[in-house]
């Protein structure tokens, strides 16, 4: 088995975990693919995924250039008319959260489009009101701020891994509809995306990241606990949801197992809800409802 021997720097047993069962295709050495011990290609992207097929590669690529030129409209419209957005991204560790707003942002002026991706607080943060950090990432005028993880760290790896406490975490659960509903009042367009991904394929994401050394920096130990906490995790999730999807910041899911798909429809979601000069409708096009949609319709 090669791949128990391509651990780079960890070899710690849930590593070696990871791996089991897996090896690394000998044929592609500059750009890691894992298979199943077999020589059968992975294919947990099918869990739970309402199509057959992923988005290959070249029309991939083609939808990609069609809706990063009308996200540069959209940014136009942002800067002359004075909006302010947030895009909150959240999902399970290696949902996809990152490499989403890779694409939204890779074609955009940086002048007015920032990505937000906080390390855990420090001494003094902790010791704040627990929005406050956030709030100085915000928006003003003619800017769209994209957050990778987000206030929302407190509903789900927080929970789940113990860094705050019972009434904290209540505590976050009331004031983040309120928190919401200030920054919503004040004008300000707030999009929430819950990136989704089944169990297996997240499994599948941490090996590959493990075995890619381009990778390997996003492979992190709250990953590795998080493969045993699944349940935990969804326990978290549910009431997250139930507390925080309000008619003023309602969620919005990406099933994002193909995670081509999931960032074309993400992209699409963004930009139907914005009415900017010179849309090409039949370029965006209407969000796929079997890939991106409201909470009721798509959690699993
Ligand atoms: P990511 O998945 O965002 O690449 P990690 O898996 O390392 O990063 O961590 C997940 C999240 O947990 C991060 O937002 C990190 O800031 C947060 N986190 C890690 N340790 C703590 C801690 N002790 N207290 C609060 N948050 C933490």
């Amino acid at each position: 088995n090669q791949a128990a021997t391509t651990s780079g720097t960890g070899s710690g047993t849930a590593e070696r975990e990871l791996l089991e069962g897996l090896s690394v295709d000998e044929q592609r050495p500059e750009r890691p693919l894992l298979l199943n011990d077999d020589g059968s290609p992975i294919e947990t992207w099918r869990d739970n995924h309402p199509y057959d097929r992923k988005v290959r590669r070249a029309d991939y690529e083609r939808q990609k250039r069609i809706l990063q030129i009308e996200l540069l409209k959209m940014q136009r419209w942002i800067k002359d008319t004075g909006q302010r957005i947030v895009v909150v991204c959240e999902g399970r560790d290696a949902a996809g959260k990152g490499g989403t707003i890779q694409r939204f942002t890779e074609r955009l002026n940086p002048r007015g489009a920032r990505v937000v991706a906080l390390e855990k607080p420090t001494e003094r943060e902790a010791g704040q009101w627990y929005f406050q950090r956030y709030v100085a990432h915000l928006p003003a005028r003619g800017e769209i701020v994209f957050f990778d993880r987000s206030w929302y760290n407190r509903a789900g790896v927080e929970r789940v891994m113990g860094f705050c406490t019972d009434d904290e975490y209540r505590e976050f659960l009331v004031q983040a509809p309120l928190f919401e509903r200030l920054l919503t009042e004040d004008g300000v367009m707030l999009v929430k995306f819950w990136f989704s991904v089944s169990r297996a394929e997240q499994r599948t994401r941490f090996a590959i990241r493990q075995v890619d050394p381009v990778r390997r920096w996003k492979l992190s130990p709250t990953d590795l606990s998080s493969l045993d906490r699944w349940d935990e995790y969804t326990a978290a999730k549910v009431e997250m949801f139930r507390a925080t999807d309000t008619a003023h910041a309602p969620w919005t899911v990406v099933k994002n197992n193909d995670k081509r798909r999931g960032r074309l429809e993400a992209m699409r979601s963004l930009l139907d809800r914005c009415d900017y000069p010179a849309k090409d409708h039949a370029a965006v096009g209407k969000p796929d409802p079997l890939i991106v949609g409201a909470a009721d319709t798509l959690l699993e």
